[in-house]
C-alpha cells in the first residue's frame, strides 16, 4: 500500500509517545531522552551469494532505551527494514517491555535483505557475518536478540552458534532458540497465545460472545497462524485470513485444520478449497467483530480507516495503524488495542527462556503458558482501568504506563 503521510515510521511512534509526555506533563529534556535512542549501530553484512556474486547488505542494531534492564528485541530480516524502521521498533520494545513489566530496555535489530528469495546457506552465511558485526553490542547482560519479521528458531541457533565461537558457549545470548539448544517450550506459539488472552479480555469487557464471533485476520506467518488456531479453539469463527500470496474469505466461518493442511500443502492460504479469493486490502475491510492485522506496519491509513468495519482491532502486528488512522477509528467508536499490549507474549516467553537459560533449568508447557496469561491478563487490566479511570484510548493508557515507568527509573538511576 503507497504510503501517503511524509511522517517516517519513527515519526510516527513519537507521535503516540508525544501524546503520553503530553498528558504526563513531562519536561521537553525528559520527553527528548525518551525518544531518542541511546546507541545505534549500522554495519555492512557482505555475503557470497550461490552463484558467485559477491552482495553487500546492510544491517542495523539500535539499542533504544536501557533504563529498566539489557535492552531486549528481535531482528527482522525485510526488504523496507532501514534504520528509520529499526528505531521505531526498537522504541515500541522499550514501552512494550516497560507496559507488561519485565526488566529489560528495548532494541531492534534488522537487515535489509528479501528472505523469500534467498537460499539456507545464504541466510546463514548473512546471519553469521550480521551477527560477528554486532557482536560487541550484544550480551547476556546488555542486549539479548530475538526472532521477528523473517527471521526465526533456526535464524537464533546461527546467531547463538556465532557468538559462542568468540565467547564460549552462550544460550541466553538470543532468544526464540529451537527447544534443543536452550529454547523454551511454548514460544513458538507466544505470541499468539497472548494475542488470543487480550482477545478473549475485550470481549468479555466488551459484552461480545468469544464463542462465534467473526474474525479476520491479515498475515499467516508464525503469529497469525497461532493466533487463528488459538481463536478457533475458544470457539471464535474465523471468516478471513491471509498471508502474501492472497487470502481467502469464508463467511460461515473457515475450518482451522483444512486451513493449516492447505498451507502446509500450498505454502500459502490462498486458494482454500470452498473460501473466496480476497486480497489484503479488501480483507481489513470486511464486516467483523475482531479485525487482527498480523502482519506489517502501517496498513490501515487515513484512506482505507473510513472503510474499516470491525468492532475492535486488536493490532497483532507492530505498528500496524498510521496515527491518522488510529483517531479516524477512535472517532468511529472502533476499540483499538495497541500493539505494545496485544503482541507482548512473543517477549514475555523470551524473558522466560532468558531466565531459563541463566539457572540451566527448562520449564514445562503448563507453567509457561500460565505465567504468561498472568502477566497478559495484569498488563490488559492495568490498561483498562487507566483507560477507564482517565476517559483516554487503550493506546494512551498504555503509552502513560510504559512511559511512567521509565521515566521513573531513569530518574532513580540518576540518568534524568
Ligand atoms: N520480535 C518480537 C517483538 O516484536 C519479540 C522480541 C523478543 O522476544 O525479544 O515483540
Amino acid at each position: 500500500m503507497a504510503i501517503l503521510t511524509s511522517m517516517s515510521v519513527f515519526d510516527e511512534v513519537n507521535v503516540f509517545l508525544d501524546r503520553a509526555s503530553e498528558r504526563l506533563g513531562l519536561d521537553d529534556g525528559v520527553r527528548e531522552m525518551l525518544r531518542t535512542p541511546w546507541r545505534e549501530l549500522q554495519v555492512s553484512v557482505p555475503v557470497r551469494m550461490d552463484d558467485g556474486t559477491l552482495k553487500i547488505f546492510k544491517g542495523y542494531r539500535v539499542q533504544h532505551n536501557g533504563a529498566r534492564g539489557p535492552y531486549k528485541g528481535g531482528v527482522r530480516y525485510h526488504p523496507m527494514a532501514d534504520y528509520e524502521e529499526v528505531r521505531a521498533l526498537a522504541s515500541l520494545m522499550t514501552w512494550k517491555n516497560a507496559l507488561v513489566n519485565i526488566p529489560f530496555g528495548g532494541a531492534k535489530g534488522g537487515v535489509q535483505c528479501d528472505p523469500r528469495t534467498m537460499s539456507e546457506g545464504e541466510l546463514k552465511r548473512l546471519t553469521r557475518r550480521y551477527t560477528t558485526q554486532i557482536e560487541h553490542l550484544i550480551g547476556v547482560n546488555r542486549d539479548i536478540p530475538a526472532p521477528d519479521l523473517g527471521t526465526n528458531s533456526q535464524t537464533m541457533a546461527w546467531m547463538m552458534d556465532s557468538y559462542s565461537q568468540i565467547h564460549g558457549y552462550t544460550p541466553g545470548i538470543v532468544t526464540g532458540k529451537p527447544v534443543e539448544l536452550g529454547g523454551s517450550v511454548g514460544r513458538d506459539s507466544a505470541t499468539g497465545r497472548g494475542v488470543a488472552f487480550v482477545t478473549r479480555e475485550v470481549a468479555r469487557d466488551l459484552n461480545v460472545a468469544a464463542e462465534g464471533a467473526r474474525i479476520v485476520v491479515q498475515g499467516f506467518g508464525q503469529v497469525g497462524s497461532w493466533t487463528v488456531r488459538l481463536l478457533g479453539e475458544m470457539g471464535c469463527k474465523i471468516i478471513a485470513v491471509s498471508d502474501v500470496d492472497g487470502g481467502a474469505y469464508y463467511p460461515r466461518g473457515i475450518d482451522v485444520g483444512l486451513l493449516m493442511q492447505h498451507k502446509e500443502e500450498a505454502g500459502t492460504v490462498a486458494g482454500l478449497r470452498g473460501s473466496e479469493p480476497i486480497t489484503n486490502e479488501e480483507l481489513l475491510e470486511l464486516e467483523c467483530e475482531f479485525l487482527i492485522p498480523a502482519a506489517i506496519d502501517r496498513v490501515i491509513d487515513e484512506r482505507n480507516a473510513p472503510r474499516v468495519r470491525a468492532k475492535v482491532v486488536i493490532e497483532a502486528a507492530n505498528h500496524p495503524l498510521t496515527p491518522e488512522a488510529d483517531s479516524i477509528l477512535t472517532e468511529r467508536g472502533i476499540t483499538v488495542v495497541p500493539d505494545i499490549l496485544v503482541n507482548a507474549g512473543g517477549v514475555i516467553v523470551s524473558y522466560f527462556e532468558w531466565t531459563q537459560n541463566l539457572y540451566q533449568h527448562q520449564w514445562e508447557m503448563d507453567r509457561v503458558n500460565d505465567e504468561l496469561n498472568k502477566i497478559m491478563t495484569r498488563a490488559y487490566k492495568s490498561v483498562k482501568e487507566r483507560s477507564d479511570y482517565e476517559d483516554i484510548t487503550f493506546r494512551e493508557a498504555a503509552f502513560l504506563i510504559g512511559l511512567e515507568r521509565v521515566a521513573r527509573v531513569a530518574e532513580m538511576r540518576g540518568f534524568i
